[in-house]
């Protein structure tokens, strides 16, 4: 006899007495509903309730559907950059996207390769994540990515035409010569300016 797992939740009962198991006994009838429901990330197909604020999701602009932030190998910098971008940039899942087709691809040769072509065995979650990480970037985050690079070139650029960091940036005290005996002379952090409160006000 196998043990059975819900393997949206992991529980190992279906619920409350009188739930069932639902999808062939992978899932615990709760799961089952949400999924029903199209409450699943395309990408680890886990179940999520509407309540549940706790993990950070992403909704794609094609199906609208959520998805884990991990489950798209996101950091939370990258996450939070996301939500204020302009509407130029719009995320899209896997499926919405080209990775969608290139990742079936991958994981029906996959497949053919063990002789294993059956339709039950799902990939495992952490595979998925791998293989989509090792795609070319989509455009959604390519886009992102040059969006903080020209933030980043801005506030470089800012610094450097203001009149403020210029004097930082030019005081002498930060480049002393070599001492006359020849050794290499150790870092002198007194030396070096770091009044940044200046920079912040004159910015
Ligand atoms: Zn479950
Ligand atoms: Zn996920
Ligand atoms: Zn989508």
């Amino acid at each position: 006899m196998r043990c059975v797992r819900c393997q949206s939740c992991g529980a190992s009962k279906p619920g409350a007495s009188g739930c069932k198991w639902t999808h062939d006994f992978t899932m615990c009838q709760r799961c089952g509903d949400l999924y029903e429901k199209g409450n699943f990330c395309p990408i680890c197909q886990r179940c999520y309730s509407d309540e549940d604020y706790e993990c950070r999701m992403i909704q794609c602009a094609g199906c609208k559907r959520w998805v884990h932030s991990k489950c798209e190998s996101l950091s939370v910098e990258m996450y939070t950059l996301l939500a204020h971008m302009p509407n130029s940039v719009t995320y899209k899942c896997p499926d919405c996207d080209s990775r969608g087709s290139q990742l079936k691809q991958i994981l029906t040769e996959r497949a053919d390769a063990v002789e294993t072509l059956d339709e039950s065995i799902k990939p495992e979650p952490e595979e998925v994540r791998k293989i989509l990480s090792s795609l070319p970037p989509p455009t959604w985050k390519s886009l992102m990515e040059k969006e903080v690079q020209t933030g980043l070139e801005a506030v470089t650029m800012g610094l450097f035409h203001n009149r403020a960091t210029c004097c930082i940036l030019k005081n002498p005290g930060v480049v002393k010569s070599e001492p006359s005996d020849g050794k290499p002379m150790k870092p002198d952090d007194s030396a070096r300016p770091h009044d940044l409160f200046a920079v912040r006000f004159a910015v």
